[in-house]
């Protein structure tokens, strides 16, 4: 077996104790009674809402269109009547229209054989133009589409394909790679003939079970790599590190997809479904019974903890998304986007309490930055409105792991502190290229 490679500099080991982890199995949810379909659930500009209220929608049809890059089109995720077109607000801040459908009517795939396509006599600029009508976004945060990253690459030094998960809880990219093998290899071999790249990857923990890497283990053109369990190892700057080697991070033109990106890339090509689901971990110490759920776009985050047997005591925390990067979530209506990768509800034991300290110069939050940075001369800068100092010593170079605020016995709010000083920065840029 290969060695376990890791990423030079940082981190935290939070999960495993050197035993293999068994993926969970996927559970298909329940369909929701009423779906709230976001029209931003992507990087760039919320889609422009196309139906009315009143209106029948069938099961796949666009609701939502596109308008231009970083932006993509939403689809229908059950049949239904619109019922309302409203603004939420997002639990990473801002606000969304969103189509709320009441799910009535037939289904136009459900419970039926689905039709397979065959991909291998498609042109790049046909494949291309399916991923960008079936709304095909990268499911990780922010949702770049997937037509995006890959129209301007025609070639790569490499193709990682990125099942690593290094926050606690998370098993939804683990349980696809095993149970969803044959639509993660097809999505791989799609991307991989758009992109002919030099070297393709499949990246895991060394607590990834050798079952689930069974189905790659023959293929002489792909690399399996092992790498720590070590957080954040999942994120691309660590895991381009830990797969290419420091010196090679900064100027790849490497192409990072996870399992659940591979999938909804072979249900747009393969099934001609746009994207409609969304494979998401439910768990946590709060929630009863822990799961993996293949889940309808749009259903309420409420459905799910109720659909794993609800909460064990009343919880601390829900989050959406991992622990670390995750954000808090106030409203069990909050819907399902193309980017959730998971729900959790953490037990006061969980998130350390609420109680907060003054800083004790400790120096632990600076020996587990992997990007070197000092998060305590940071957090005292931007506390003292002195941003353009903040931004000397490398504010920006911050990718809002969380490391650091997980580390800190005194639960200073440094990532809070770093993400509002470099999301301001976000929309400036943006005003500006308006
Ligand atoms: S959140 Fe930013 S400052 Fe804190 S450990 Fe991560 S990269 Fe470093
Ligand atoms: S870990 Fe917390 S208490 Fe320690 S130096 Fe950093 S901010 Fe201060």
């Amino acid at each position: 077996m290969s060695s376990i490679r890791t990423f030079e500099r940082g981190g935290i080991r939070v999960r495993g104790d050197g035993e293999q982890e068994e993926p969970a199995s996927i559970v298909n949810a329940f369909l929701p009674n009423s779906a709230v379909v976001l029209l931003k659930q992507h990087a760039g500009a919320p889609a422009r809402c196309v139906v009315r209220r009143g209106e029948y929608v069938r099961e796949g049809m666009i609701v939502g269109r596109g308008l231009g890059p970083g932006s993509a089109d939403v689809h229908a995720p059950v049949p239904g009547v619109v019922r309302d077109i409203r603004v939420v607000l997002l639990p990473e801040g801002g606000e969304s229209e969103a189509v709320v459908i009441a799910l009535e009517g037939s289904f136009d795939r459900l419970g039926r054989r689905a039709e397979r396509y065959v991909w291998n006599s498609m042109g790049r600029a046909d494949i291309l133009r399916t991923v960008r009508d079936r709304g095909v976004v990268d499911t990780e945060a922010p949702g770049v589409p997937l037509y995006d990253l890959l129209a301007d690459r025609e070639s790569t030094d490499a193709l990682i394909l990125n099942a690593v998960e290094s926050e606690p809880y998370l098993r939804t990219e683990s349980s696809l790679l095993r149970e969803r093998s044959e639509q993660v290899s097809d999505g791989l071999a799609i991307l991989a003939k758009l992109t002919e790249p030099a070297r393709l990857v499949v990246a895991v923990d060394e607590l990834c079970i050798e079952e689930s890497l069974r189905p790659w283990a023959g293929d002489a053109r792909i690399e399996i790599v092992r790498l720590e369990a070590r957080y954040p190892q999942d994120m691309r700057k660590q895991l381009l590190e830990s797969v290419l080697g420091a010196r090679k991070r900064a100027s790849s033109s490497a192409l990072v997809i996870r399992p659940s990106t591979a999938v909804a890339l072979h249900e747009a090509i393969v099934l001609a479904k746009p994207v409609m689901e969304r494979y998401v971990t439910v768990g946590g110490g709060a929630i009863k019974n822990p799961a993996v759920l293949k889940v309808r776009i749009g259903t309420p985050i409420g459905d799910l903890i109720e659909e794993c047997g609800g909460f064990l005591g009343p919880p601390a925390r829900i989050v959406l998304g991992g622990p670390f990067r995750g954000f808090p979530v106030h409203d069990l209506d909050a819907p399902v986007t193309k980017t959730s990768s998971a729900v959790l509800a953490l037990s006061e034991d969980e998130v350390g309490g609420a109680r907060r300290n003054p800083c004790i110069r400790c120096g632990r939050c600076a020996s587990v930055c992997p990007e070197k940075l000092e998060p305590e001369r940071l957090f005292r800068l931007l506390s003292n409105r002195r941003e353009a100092e903040a931004e000397a010593w490398g504010l920006k170079d911050c990718t809002l792991c969380g490391a650091c605020g997980y580390i800190c016995p005194s639960r200073v709010q440094l990532v809070a502190a770093f993400a509002v000083r470099l999301r301001q920065g976000i929309s400036k840029a943006m005003e500006a290229t308006r």
